[in-house]
């Protein structure tokens, strides 16, 4: 902040304020308007496009100032916080016309972005996670809570890779962190545009903290719950009966899958356009409220490991499925429930209005209509819906305390009904009658006066006058009113009795005002006395409208119920689709695929040209598994499914610009994640391992990883690879199967069939794809002939690894043929010498200009001549023919062309 002089009392105290809060914008009100000051003015002023004034302007140091109306505070907060800052609001906290002195002004609220409760337009269906971070001796303390709902969870992670996952999967943009952070661990988390914000504990113990922590026992899950809530205290600045208590989960009890996973299977967000359509939960939300859309994202976001929980989930489904006008009712009564939690969390906020109690009751009036349809379904998967509380107290008191068309303001009157508060009718009455006594006047004096136009009015300068148009103030009788104000074209008059009527009116209407706000803050603490129930039922909605929504899905997307696997490790689908592709390529352009992975069987490898499908083949299966488990229908004909426990990917080559790692580094990385976490339950998918570096060292490296997962891991993995000499690995790995998508061609154009076939693919048309891309003819032959070329020199097959499966001994054995043992084992090469220039050159080779040809390299006749040399039958010839020919060839080579 700039240097100043605090020559008046007002910036005196803006300094005192500013201090506490500098690295936030401070929002001084003064009147009508929040002000802005020095930095923050001319910050403020660049990201708000206000125009940047000053204060003493004549001084020598003048104060660089700008202003947001008071009215419209909310959407230049808004942007502010969408740019990751904090926001200050400092308010008048008295009437500066009542004001001794200067007024006093206090900070009612640190905006910050991970507190903010104001949800953009079309974002009801998201969280805004606030995160905690404490480093423990061992692991880290990890709690998240989101302000609007009153959600609130906890955990203890191992290390920074695990907080990430978390981070990344809540999409939390603001953590807590502890006083003197480790600056590492700083650096880890600050990542993409994170905010860290510092707690210090303050000692003392609140009895809001001691509330949400009662069903938590180990000390760091408190002291983190506690860091959390004392942010949330001191952002907030206000009661936070509505943050529930703190429940302790393991990501581990969930299906898991790290962040990259889930961008690569394009889960809760398209990866290409960050946009939620194109994804998988664009696809199955058909939920009709913003608490089921938030459960929805939750469960895609943790899927479930326990088969009964899931099990339960699919005949749910199947109930709704199977009964059309049911669900069709059910969906109805669903779209009139509002969002209960976020209602509720403005309730214990304060910040509800008459219209959102409104919202709350008809809200809560679906509820028995909600259970009369859930007992009308056959079973007893969903009869625990049918026992909801509908909360009926709190419905009955806002239908007889609220107005039916109450205002927005709640301080301003009209909010509380007529027959609520006896108190409150009566100043009613005073005031109507008040009003009919004063229409009686303008009649009466109509008549006396003959001024058929005096009429008496009312504004809040004046009060209540008598008004008279110039034209008939002649009529008026001398000394019969009092003169007031005098207009161009009127004049205005009181009475006595007209003034004595006029205090009684506003004296009325100021209790009457009073009492109303009053009448509606107990009305609202009676409701935030409830909030608990609401809080179960929203959850219990949101859980009914995940399941109506899956069985709309499941129906107009043909989905199957899947089976899950108590025992064993098979995958058994008959043709499965990627549900998100199926559905923007249109159903009949989509062509089902199967996955049979017997006990047998943990290793597809998968070939086939590019774009043939390999990876949508490999994520559609990710997201089966993820559906089902989620409790969601598949898109197949029939699915049994084991029941995995984590996903890895290595899909799609893009580079952690973030983090500064290249392509090749990322896939190690993931690939190493998948190595050393994943079990014989765990999912992997690798697509085209190995191709972010030179030829042969990644054909190396894919196939020792495809012998560890396979001797060592066991988990079910699909492999997609360009590097064909790898498919010969069926031969040495019992557990490993050749798969590939058929091509054909087509006078030479290639045609994809999308179809999954057994067996390794012939060869991979990458040349044939850049036809289809539309290369240039020119450049397409030339490649050609250099892969002609490539081909014949390449006869390096990698060889199959000593396995350390016994039972592949025999078979590794018979595998180093001839050709095996002249070839140097191209694994071996990598790992024990740096690479011979002439292993330099064959992996330059694709990228190198086509030699010059050397001196005794032949040309096409000489080639000819040497070929019929060679196919000359010398056995069978006489010596004169021999001559003959060596003549002729002779000739041959003279004539030189
Ligand atoms: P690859 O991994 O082999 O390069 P992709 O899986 O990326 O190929 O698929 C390329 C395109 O082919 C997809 O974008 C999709 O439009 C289409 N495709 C993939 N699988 C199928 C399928 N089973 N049926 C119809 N079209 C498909």
């Amino acid at each position: 902040m700039a240097k100043t002089k605090a020559t008046t009392p007002m910036m005196q105290q803006y300094f005192a304020v500013k201090k506490q809060y500098p690295d936030a914008f401070l929002f001084y009100r003064i009147g009508d308007f929040y002000e802005l000051f020095y930095d923050d003015a001319i910050k403020g002023s660049q990201l708000l496009e206000l125009t940047l004034t000053s204060r003493n302007k004549s001084a020598d140091d003048p104060i660089p100032m700008c202003g947001v109306p008071h009215r419209a505070v909310d959407s230049y907060i808004n942007v502010l916080i969408d740019h990751g800052y904090k926001v200050a609001i400092c308010e008048q906290m008295e009437d500066p016309k009542l004001a001794v002195g200067m007024v006093k002004r206090e900070v009612i609220q640190l905006v910050t972005p991970g507190t903010t409760t104001n949800v953009h337009p079309g974002e009801a269906k998201k969280n805004n996670y606030l995160s905690a971070v404490l480093p423990l001796d061992k692991g880290y303390a990890f709690a998240y809570g989101d302000v609007s709902t009153g959600e609130l969870k906890v955990t203890v992670l191992d290390d920074i890779y695990a907080i990430n996952n978390e981070l990344e999967a809540l999409n939390s943009v603001e953590i807590v962190v502890p006083e003197h952070l480790d600056e590492e661990l700083a650096k880890d988390l600050h990542r993409g545009d994170r905010l860290l914000s510092v707690q210090k504990d303050d000692g003392l113990k609140h009895s809001e903290i001691s509330y949400v922590s009662q069903d938590l026992d180990d000390a760091a899950e408190i002291a983190v719950v506690k860091q959390l809530m004392l942010y949330m205290l001191a952002t907030q600045k206000r009661s936070l009966a509505h943050i529930q208590k703190a429940v302790a989960y393991e990501p581990a009890a969930y299906l898991e899958m790290d962040a990259d996973a889930r961008r690569n299977l394009d889960i809760l967000a398209n990866s290409r356009s960050g946009k939620k359509g194109d994804s998988l939960l664009g696809l199955l939300d058909a939920t009709k409220t913003a608490m089921g859309g938030r459960m929805l994202r939750n469960w895609l976001e943790r899927p479930l490991l326990n088969s009964k929980a899931i099990n339960l989930r699919h005949a749910q489904v199947a109930t709704l499925l199977d009964n059309f006008f049911e669900r069709s009712e059910l969906a109805d009564a669903l779209t009139s429930v509002y969002d209960l939690e976020r209602l509720a969390g403005r309730v214990a906020f304060g910040n509800v209005n008459g219209r959102d109690m409104l919202q709350l009751a008809t809200s809560l009036e679906q509820v028995p209509l909600i259970q009369e349809v859930i007992a009308k379904m056959p079973g007893d998967s969903l009869q625990n819906y049918a026992k909801l509380d509908p909360v009926a107290d709190i419905d009955e008191l806002i239908r007889r305390s609220i107005n039916d068309d109450p205002p927005l303001s709640v301080k301003d009157g009209g909010v509380i009904k007529d027959g609520y508060s006896e108190k409150l009718d009566h100043y009613r009455q005073t005031e109507n009658t008040s009003k009919a006594w004063l229409a009686d006047l303008q009649a009466t004096e109509r008549e006396k006066t003959g001024i058929h136009n005096l009429r008496i009015r009312y504004n809040s300068v004046f009060g209540y006058y008598i008004e008279v148009t110039k034209s008939n103030l002649d009529l008026v009788p001398e000394d019969r009113y009092d003169r007031k104000q005098t207009l161009t074209n009127a004049e205005r008059f009181t009475t006595p009795e007209l003034k004595a009527k006029e205090s009684e009116i506003l004296e009325a209407q100021a209790s009457s005002t009073a009492l109303e706000y009053q009448l509606f803050t107990e009305v609202r603490d009676q409701i935030k006395a409830q909030i608990a129930r609401l809080q179960k039922l929203a959850k219990q909605v949101a859980e009914l409208d995940v399941l109506q929504s899956f069985a709309q899905i499941a129906e107009s997307q043909h989905f199957v119920k899947p089976t899950m696997h108590r025992q064993g490790h098979a995958i058994d689908i008959d043709a499965g689709r990627h549900p998100v592709v199926e559905n923007v390529i249109g159903k009949s352009a989509y062509i089902p695929n199967d996955v049979k992975m017997p006990d047998g069987t943990d290793i597809l490898l998968i070939t086939g040209p590019n774009m043939s499908g390999k990876s949508t083949y490999m994520r559609q299966l990710a997201l089966i598994v993820i559906m089902a488990q989620a409790g969601s229908f598949v898109p197949a004909d029939k699915a049994e499914l084991p029941i995995f426990d984590h996903i890895f990917t290595r899909i799609g080559a893009a580079d952690d610009l973030a983090s500064g790692q290249s392509t090749f580094m990322v896939e190690m990385l993931e690939a190493n994640a998948a190595l050393s976490h994943a079990t014989a339950h765990s999912l992997i998918l690798f697509d085209e391992l190995g191709r972010g570096t030179a030829t042969y060292d990644g054909m190396a490296l894919a196939q020792a990883i495809i012998e560890y997962l396979h001797d060592n891991v066991h988990a079910k993995t699909l492999f997609s690879t360009h590097y064909h000499e790898l498919t010969a690995l069926d031969k040495t790995l019992p557990r490993l199967r050749n798969v590939h998508v058929g091509a054909t061609l087509e006078h030479g154009n290639l045609v994809f069939e999308h179809k999954m076939l057994t067996g390794p693919a012939d060869k991979s048309y990458g040349i044939h794809v850049a036809k289809l891309a539309g290369l240039p003819n020119d450049l397409l032959k030339r490649a050609d002939s250099i892969l002609t070329r490539l081909e014949g020199k390449e006869q390096v097959a990698i060889p199959a690894a000593p396995s350390s499966s016994a039972d592949n001994v025999a078979e590794d054995t018979a595998q180093l043929t001839s050709a095996d043992e002249k070839a140097q084992p191209v694994a071996d090469q990598a790992a024990s010498q740096p690479a011979t220039a002439g292993e330099a050159d064959e992996q330059l080779e694709l990228f190198a200009p086509e030699p010059v040809p050397a001196k005794s390299s032949l040309n096409k006749k000489e080639t000819a001549v040497l070929k019929e040399l060679g196919d000359f039958d010398l056995l069978s010839a006489n010596p004169m023919g021999a001559m003959n020919l060596i003549y002729e060839l002779q000739n041959k080579l003279k004539s030189g062309k």
